[in-house]
């Protein structure tokens, strides 16, 4: 499953493939929606901030910061993000 983030970016749900339909360098991380509580993985260009990304719980966009818990993109297991 993969769920588009505001248009900017998409996530990762399970051991799906996400297509990053550009060229550009991507940064993976988990982040928080301050606002609701809702975690996920977020999936985008390194020239889009966190501040861009829109919550796919209550589409509040602003409230999304790294929780900094995901340094090993690899050793993930992405399973456990879904709902
Ligand atoms: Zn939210």
């Amino acid at each position: 499953m993969v769920k588009r983030i505001g248009g900017i970016g998409k996530m990762w749900c399970g051991a799906k493939v996400i297509n990053i339909d550009d060229a550009l360098p991507h940064k993976v991380s988990e982040v928080i929606c301050v606002k609701c509580g809702h975690r996920w993985l977020a999936v985008r260009p390194e020239t889009t901030r966190l501040k861009e990304l829109e919550c796919p719980e209550c589409h509040r966009q602003g409230f999304v910061i790294e929780t900094g818990e995901t340094n090993n993109v690899g050793g993930v297991d992405w399973e456990q993000w879904c709902d």
